[in-house]
């Protein structure tokens, strides 16, 4: 068998594995494998839905050292007023340069397709999938293992739902142009469902036309609230409004009326509690165009999908040969189990601050090449598992925030964010200038460390599990 090696062998080259190599790169000397099953770099963004955009705007998103777009506002769309966000095909040839910048330190190797088996703590074996060939590399330093949040597209997942023969159900990802049918059965209720729906109002589609089947009600974030460089204000703003509501909220009833009050989470229904959170953000306009579809579907979860009806979990729904079934069920954000973040041998990139893949796995590769020991890497980098229901905004929130207060702690790590395009809120000195922006920071302040206590309080109240 070859043997190679290198200090690091990271599996998994998608958002997360370039963002942390990058990073890593950037602070040391050391040299990388990266290994991954598929042949291109960018990870489930090769399976992508045709008209899917990133969620947030480009001018934060990818590898650090490299801009993703031109960090321009658009004009017009539903994303109006907003930075641009970028398509799958533009993160994918983004992500291929990224890889390339990379390589060209002649310190990082890529093995495409081919897969990592994880059974030995100091090698591990590489196999090609095309030819079998195995090669072990000794790794000198750690395993990364940057696959263990691997993203769940509909295109590549298996659908929990039984279908009968002759049952018209198609993945997200088959609707590059609208198909023929009389109506459309919209299957889930996050951010693939929404953006699903988004599209074929977009392109036509009258609203009675859709039928949306939500097993549960989703909090939004408002993409006011995201914006980084001139249009930073409000984001600081909005995440100073939270930051109150969480230090002074007296129970988890009040702390959501205020996040809501304040437009910093909201719903597609005022007349129903949200039970599930997975920072799916949308424009205004887009909760606008949601809001236009009548018939929506709480039956809980689909079972099976026969030629005439649906079996959900609370009910069932009649259907037929003219209604097309919309896979937008795949989990999407894998909410692995927390682990420590370094580990003897070990480093598994996991958030850190709230649903900011890249900007995290960006933190764990400086931390890594720029702090001596294991305990101050996972003080610095307390890992913070992806949220699923309404009561993880209370979680996400205080581990967050509790890692933001230790980040503040330390001169080098605010110089190193500070300069990073990752960070949503590089360039924020430019705005002191602003009131708003006074107020705002001020409110940060305030309530920077009693936010972290009053959420804790709330959540040792609350029913376990
Ligand atoms: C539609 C959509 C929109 C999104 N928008 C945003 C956004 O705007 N902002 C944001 O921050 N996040 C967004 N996300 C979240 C997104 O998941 C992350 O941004 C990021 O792309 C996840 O990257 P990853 O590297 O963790 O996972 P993946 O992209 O899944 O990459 C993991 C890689 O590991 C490889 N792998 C797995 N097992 C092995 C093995 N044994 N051997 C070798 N290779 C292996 C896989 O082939 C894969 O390429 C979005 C997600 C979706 C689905």
């Amino acid at each position: 068998m070859a043997e190679i090696e290198a200090d690091y062998l990271v599996v998994g080259a998608g958002a997360a594995g370039l963002a942390f190599v990058d990073a890593l790169v950037d602070a040391s000397d050391a040299d990388v494998v990266m290994v991954d099953r598929r042949e291109r770099p960018g990870g489930h963004w090769n399976d992508a839905y045709p008209f899917v955009r990133l969620h947030q705007p480009s001018a934060y998103y990818g590898v650090n050292s490299l801009p993703l777009g031109s960090d321009s506002i658009d004009e017009s769309g539903p994303n109006a007023g907003f930075y641009e966000r970028a398509s799958a095909a533009e993160i994918c040839s983004y992500f291929q340069r990224a890889l390339d910048h990379l390589l060209d330190t002649g310190r990082v190797r890529f093995l495409g397709a081919s897969t990592c088996s994880f059974e030995r703590s100091d090698g591990h074996t590489v196999t090609d999938l095309a030819t079998g060939d195995a090669t072990a590399v000794r790794v000198r330093r750690r395993l990364v293992d940057a696959r263990y949040l691997e993203t769940s597209v509909p295109s590549t997942h298996v659908p929990t739902f039984g279908v009968d023969e002759g049952v018209r159900v198609a993945p997200v990802n088959s609707l590059a142009e609208v198909p023929d049918a009389d109506g459309f059965t919209i299957i889930g209720g996050g951010k693939t469902a929404m953006d699903a729906c988004c599209w074929l109002l977009d392109n036509g589609v009258p609203a009675e036309a859709l039928r949306w089947v939500r097993p549960r009600e989703s909090w939004v974030l408002d993409r006011l609230y995201t914006q980084p460089l001139d249009l930073l204000t409000p984001t600081i703003d909005g995440l100073s409004l939270q930051l109150e509501a969480a230090a002074e909220a007296e129970t988890v009833d009040e702390l959501f009326e205020r996040l809501e009050a304040t437009g910093q989470l909201q719903r597609l229904d005022p007349t129903i509690e949200p039970t599930m959170y997975h920072c799916a953000t949308l424009s205004q306009a887009e909760m606008e165009q949601l809001r236009r579809i009548d018939d929506v579907v709480r039956l809980g979860y689909v079972r099976r999908i026969e030629p005439d009806r649906i079996h959900l979990t609370d009910g069932e729904i009649p259907t037929g040969s003219g209604q097309l079934h919309v896979d937008c069920s795949a989990y999407g954000l894998r909410r692995s189990p927390a682990r420590p973040i370094f580990e003897p041998g070990r480093i598994t990139p996991q958030p850190v601050r709230s649903c900011q893949p890249t900007f995290n796995a960006a933190l764990v590769g400086h931390v890594e090449a720029t702090y001596a020991d294991d305990a101050t890497k996972n003080r610095l980098c307390p890992p913070n598992q992806y949220p699923n229901t309404a009561m993880d905004w209370m979680r996400t929130t205080a581990v967050g925030q509790q890692a933001q207060n230790e980040w503040g702690q330390d001169r080098e790590l605010t110089v190193w964010m500070e300069g990073i395009r990752l960070n949503t809120g590089r360039g924020l000195r430019s705005h002191f200038g602003e009131p708003a922006m006074v107020t705002a920071i001020e409110r940060m302040i305030t309530h920077g460390e009693s936010s972290v206590t009053n959420l804790e309080r709330l959540m040792a109240g609350l029913p376990t599990g």
